[in-house]
């Protein structure tokens, strides 16, 4: 069996499954947000009755992330009823906005949108939240009201998005029907090159296989080039399984997984025990492709979907508006160091807009010191407009005074996961998605732009 097949089978409770089985699974986590929480609350509530509890209370996690900060006041209204539902069900995992159980949250556009608004359990993005608040273990289920759930496969466990019916159901029963996808292996051999990042070789793999080319299949990832892939790497790749229609991505389980994934459960007080899967030698692999990593250049994917595959370097005639880094794919510390690294010592000519995915990587930047300075006093200095309000943010547009939307058709490079049309604003905007590293670049001279032009510059 495969990674995928082998995780199901044991969450169903049975010694072995094929792709196409359908088999009843046993959910280990479920995250929902504040977009879909209310509807899956709504439905729950309409099918195991008012009165109902949720099936197990330590295993639902509530994350607000993604329309925050905004005075949208139904938005506001939709993190007030997650707060409602956990003090009924009396639910531990809760990363509210603000600090009081019996408050109600309301952002005060009067502040301005670039100093921070949140309590002291807030966690940002969902999906970067869920590791680091120590809610992924290898081995384990995870079921999410979100597409990028699929992001936690990098912890080797099951991870895939759901909608609010079937959501509304695991809240009640703890269990999903599920068909056992079959399994696109990715073989990963070499080393990413200086200025190649994870998103340059999920944006190869997608753009090799289209952009619907796993659809309701599992990618596997593994082989020698996974041991250079740090945690951040790794989630970055499986974040994007969904961008061409995967069901879930996967990784294996080593000792860098091991390490991330013990040391936050052990801070947070999550549980500390699992089991991994490890692969057998029969597994059987619906396509099989190998990636040497060392010959990946910086990718982009172009307007309209993410398997639009170009390199960078042959798209320097595509003037850009803006550029903008955040999001779970692309909003994490490692991301914007490889960012700073780039335009530090520089200033970018378009607007620029960096929002971290959680108030971790907030703090990493305010606290990071190059020299003299901090990365996010590197950061401002380049001209990037931060906003230390992580969330999701323009990533998925957003009410109209989301921070970074785009409210006119604007060109923007980005290193979020998805470019369909209207996806980060207007829905005559273009967007382009590229790594962290691509993005700086372009920022920089505003026109699409390989960054290794820039490696000879000032470094860390
Ligand atoms: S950052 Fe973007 S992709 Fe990630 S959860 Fe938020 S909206 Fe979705």
């Amino acid at each position: 069996m495969t990674l995928t097949e082998k995780l199901l089978a044991r969450a169903a409770g049975k010694a072995e499954v094929a792709p196409g089985d359908n088999v009843w699974v046993k959910a280990d986590i479920l995250m929902t947000h504040d977009v879909c929480g209310p509807g899956t609350i709504g439905v729950f509530k309409r099918e195991f009755g008012p009165q109902a509890k949720v099936w197990d209370r330590h295993r639902v996690v509530i994350i607000p992330d993604h329309y925050i900060f905004t005075a949208d006041s139904r938005s506001n209204r939709n993190v007030d009823i997650l707060r409602e539902f956990v003090r009924e069900q009396g639910l531990p995992y809760f990363y509210d906005v603000i600090d009081d159980p019996n408050g109600h949250w309301t952002f005060d556009p009067g502040q301005g949108t670039s100093q921070r608004q949140y309590g002291s359990h807030y966690a940002g993005v969902c999906h970067t939240a869920l590791p680091a608040k120590g809610h992924t273990r290898p081995g384990e289920i995870l079921f999410g009201t979100d597409s990028h759930t699929c992001m936690a496969g990098a912890f080797n466990e099951f991870a895939t998005g759901i909608g609010n019916t079937d959501a509304g159901f695991v809240l009640g029963t703890g269990k999903l029907l599920l068909k056992v996808p079959a399994t696109m292996h990715f073989r990963l051999e070499g080393k990413l090159q200086p200025g190649v990042m994870a998103k340059d070789l999920i944006l190869h793999c997608i753009g090799q296989i289209g952009f619907d080319g796993a659809t309701y299949r599992a990618m596997q990832f593994d082989g020698p080039g996974v041991a250079g892939l740090s945690m951040d790497d790794r989630m970055t790749i499986a974040n994007m399984a969904i961008e061409a229609g995967g069901k879930n991505g996967v990784f294996e389980f080593d000792a860098q997984t091991q390490a991330y994934v013990d040391a936050r459960c052990r801070l947070n007080g999550t549980p500390t025990a699992y089991t991994p899967v490890e692969r057998d030698r029969d597994e059987r692999f619906a396509y099989e492709l190998t990636v040497d990593l060392s010959r990946l250049e910086p990718t982009v994917a172009c307007h309209p979907n993410p398997g639009q595959r170009r390199l960078a370097k042959e798209l320097g005639h595509i003037r850009l508006d803006r550029a903008y880094v955040g999001s779970c794919t692309g909003g994490k510390t490692s991301d914007f160091l490889e960012f700073a690294r780039v335009v530090r010592g520089r200033r970018v000519v378009i607007d620029t807009f960096g929002v971290p995915a959680t108030p971790e990587v907030v703090h990493d930047l305010q606290s990071a010191r190059w020299e003299s300075k901090t990365v996010w006093e590197i950061l401002v200095e380049a001209g990037v407009q931060m906003t230390e309000n992580a969330g999701c943010a323009a990533c998925l547009g957003g009410p109209v005074d989301t921070f970074g939307r785009m409210n006119t058709p604007l060109k923007c490079i980005s290193a979020t996961n998805r470019n369909f049309p209207g996806r980060m604003g207007h829905k005559e905007s273009q967007v382009f998605l590229a790594s962290p590293a691509t993005v700086a670049a372009s920022a920089v001279t505003g026109k699409i732009t390989d960054p290794r032009e820039f490696l000879s510059g000032p470094t860390a």
